[in-house]
């Protein structure tokens, strides 16, 4: 067992050994004991099997990083207070007496914080938290009397400037050696019954780094990026590749820092001619701030009431609508397609998350942002409290930072749509093979191909691929009356929504 006195690192989010000022804080002591908690707050009705398999990678990435020093990662389950309880016991057969950690914002992490200060107090245990997980000292930035919710990039940028240059990530600090057996990281297999179905985002530091190497080798992408001209379906001939970083996995665990990121593609852009925020990569790294600092002092951020980025709408109540938009059954093969994509891989493009989630909302099944943001909090790798409910009250319309609510997106995106959607059907086909036949010219209107065509690709529309669940042009037109509506205070009876078809074969 170890002597008392030993220093915690607890990871939570900061799943890195770089840029970690805990670490580096706690390797000042001669005894340190790197460990995560694996919570029951995060099960399986919380968590897709796919994000919980990236988190364990990550784990054992991060494990092995820290076996190849001499050390390695405890992996303890449990409610975090009990298991703190019993490290600062040393029932374990730890005993910390002081515990550092990266701050974390989210509400659950917040009250999971405050109760275990007071139990850190209780057993005279030392407990410093540090500001890791975003450019910003979110905290501190509100506590600010100046400070105001930023809701545009101006006013982004003019918090930005105020703080001053982003401080350099950290080194790997010398880690003390550690003997201690057991609390392994566990397998998926023991925690999930489903299999993992994602394959393109392998968890952990390790990859996280040699991607950002990766995005930063080729300079003129980095200085030519703008994010509404990337492709909403992937790259050409693969389809499941992102055409943006593919980092947001990576940044939303901490397998890597942002201020790592920040600085290495501030490297490639310099003494260049480059795109700038808010299309930029810089851009896009400064609306996570944005979604952090809003989270962080808006009360209520999360929900429809109270919260005063949300404007009231009367949104409809449809779980067949719901689940139909969740299972990628809409009969609008663009939407199915990226439905199934975050099913599958738990990735999908930003112009991809717009299309589907204007669809859910505002576009055409006319149901709160809420219910679509839970089933992206569920199947995301990059599911992030703070961003995902930012970008959802964005694209249902309601927010003051939110593109003008008329504004709809077609869901059957033709070659001058700003959805960027490929054009010769390869995305769809790949994730909604039912479609694979069908010339490519009816791919997104599958039910405008003649009966002939239709039964020489093998899919009869309404038999074995959905009709339209809705029909755009009837409900966008009702949903533009309702949404005017009820910005003047009044709430329109709903006419086309649920009037239309039954959304078909399963
Ligand atoms: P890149 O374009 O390469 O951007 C680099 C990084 O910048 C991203 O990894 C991310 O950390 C940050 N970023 C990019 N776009 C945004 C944005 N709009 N808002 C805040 N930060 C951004 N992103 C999440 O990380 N988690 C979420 O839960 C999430 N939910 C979303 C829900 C909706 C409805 C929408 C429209 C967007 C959501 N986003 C979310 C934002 C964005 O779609 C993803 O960050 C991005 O697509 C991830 O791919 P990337 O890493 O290749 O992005």
């Amino acid at each position: 067992a170890a002597s008392s006195g030993a220093a915690g690192v607890w990871f939570r989010k900061c799943l890195r050994l770089h840029d970690n000022e805990a670490l580096v804080k706690a390797c000042a002591f001669s005894e340190v004991v790197p460990f995560f908690i694996l919570d029951p707050h995060f099960n399986r009705s919380a968590v897709g099997v796919n994000r919980f398999a990236f988190l364990l990678q990550s784990l054992q990435d991060l494990d092995a990083q820290l076996r190849l020093r001499g050390s390695r990662l405890l992996v303890f389950q449990g409610r975090p207070h009990e298991v703190l309880a019993d490290l600062f016991n040393g029932k374990a057969g730890v005993r910390l007496s002081r515990l550092y950690f990266e701050k974390d914002t989210e509400p659950y992490a917040r009250s999971r914080d405050v109760q275990v200060e007071c139990l850190a107090k209780e057993h005279r245990v030392s407990i410093e938290s540090f500001s890791g997980h975003t450019l910003l000292d979110i905290d501190a930035t509100v506590a600010n009397p100046k400070f105001k919710p930023p809701i545009s990039m101006k006013s982004m940028q003019s918090i930005m400037t105020a703080a001053g240059p982003i401080r350099k990530p950290f080194d790997i600090p010398k880690i003390p050696p550690l003997n201690i057996e057991g609390f392994e990281v566990p397998k998926i297999s023991n925690i999930y019954s489903e299999v993992p179905t994602s394959t393109g985002f392998p968890g952990g530091e390790q990859e996280a780094l040699s991607r950002l190497r990766h995005v930063c080798a080729d300079a003129d992408y980095v200085c030519q990026f703008e994010k509404p001209k990337t492709a909403s379906t992937g790259r050409p001939g693969c389809p499941w590749e992102p055409s943006t970083t593919g980092l947001s996995p990576y940044l939303k665990f901490g397998c890597l820092s942002v201020r790592t990121a920040w600085h290495a593609i501030d490297q490639c852009i310099r003494g260049k001619r480059h795109s700038e925020p808010p299309q930029s990569l810089h851009g896009q790294m400064l609306f996570r701030e944005m979604f952090y600092l809003l989270g962080a002092s808006v009360p209520n951020f999360d929900r429809n009431e109270g919260n005063s980025m949300c404007k009231p709408i009367p949104w409809g109540d449809n779980p067949v609508f719901l689940q139909a938009w969740q299972e990628g059954r809409t009969g609008y093969p663009f939407i199915d397609a990226l439905m199934r994509q975050l099913n599958q891989t738990g990735y999908m493009h930003h112009l991809g998350r717009h299309a589907v989630a204007c669809f859910l909302t505002r576009g055409d099944l006319w149901q709160s942002w809420t219910c679509g943001r839970d089933v992206f909090d569920k199947l995301l790798l990059d599911a992030d409290w703070a961003l995902n409910n930012g970008n959802w009250l964005w694209l249902a319309g309601v927010a003051p930072f939110s593109a003008p609510y008329f504004r709809i997106y077609d869901p059957c995106p033709g070659p001058n749509s700003s959805l960027n959607a490929e054009q010769t059907g390869e995305f769809v086909k790949h994730y909604v093979p039912e479609l694979k036949g069908m010339p490519s010219k009816y791919l997104y209107k599958p039910w405008t191909a003649p009966l002939a065509e239709q039964k020489k690709a093998g899919c009869i529309i309404g038999q074995d691929y959905p009709k339209p669940i809705v029909d755009h042009k009837l409900a966008r037109e009702e949903n533009l009356a309702r949404f005017k509506a009820a910005l003047n205070g009044q709430v329109l009876p709903e006419k086309f929504g649920c009037a239309t078809s039954d959304p078909g074969p399963m």
